[in-house]
């Protein structure tokens, strides 16, 4: 799952070229990674 840098728009279609933003045509993208919990356990 990816979003846009610029819009935060989440990424669902991969075209020929890659990655491109359908709400604003950004190609930058950071990498969204799906219900990280943070689980900390200190024993
Ligand atoms: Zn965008």
């Amino acid at each position: 799952m990816y979003r846009c840098a610029k819009c935060n728009e989440p990424i669902r279609n991969v075209n020929a070229l890659g990655l491109q933003c359908e709400k604003c045509g950004s190609k930058i993208f950071f990498k969204e990674r799906p219900n990280v919990k943070k689980v900390l356990k200190s024993d």
